[in-house]
């Protein structure tokens, strides 16, 4: 699987939800194959890294080649009370790799150094084109100010 495939995925994912607050599609990938994928929740609450990292831990489905893959980068804070964000659920998941499409710039600085701190790798995927996707698909569904202007960094 390589970026273009995975992303690809992603995008037919995101079809599937109807997110208020901005369409975010997440999967898990192990041994190089996508093994768990979802939306963000048609609630506007429950973000796609939630659902993945819910039944990848039931399932227990990761392992050190394990990468969560988002269409936009993780939350290093939630605006639902009571909601872990997804930085600290994937920092006690177990999963050291994230890749992700558009920048966040509300939470990018802090997602990256929390994640670096915990051994995590992030990186931002290499094809613009995946990048721009991630973002309009995001900003199509977003109200201000939730919306990306700046996907690239
Ligand atoms: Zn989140």
């Amino acid at each position: 699987m390589n970026d273009k495939k995975i992303f690809q995925h992603l995008f037919a994912t995101a079809k599937k939800s109807k997110d208020p607050r901005g369409i975010v599609s997440a999967c898990l990938i192990t041994d190089s194959k996508i093994v768990v994928s979802f939306p963000s929740g048609d609630d506007g609450k429950i973000h796609a890294e939630d659902r993945v990292i819910s039944e990848v831990e039931n399932k227990n489905l990761i392992d050190g080649s394990s990468i969560l893959y988002c269409t936009v980068e993780p939350c290093s804070k939630r605006a639902t009370e009571g909601m872990a964000d997804c930085v600290s659920r994937i920092i006690r998941s177990g999963i050291k790799h994230v890749v992700y499409g558009a920048r966040d710039p509300m939470h990018s600085q802090i997602t990256k150094q929390r994640l670096k701190e915990a051994g995590i790798t992030i990186k931002q995927v290499s094809d613009k084109n995946l990048i721009k996707k991630s973002a309009k698909i995001f900003n199509e569904s977003a109200e201000e100010p939730n919306v990306i202007k700046k996907p690239l960094g």
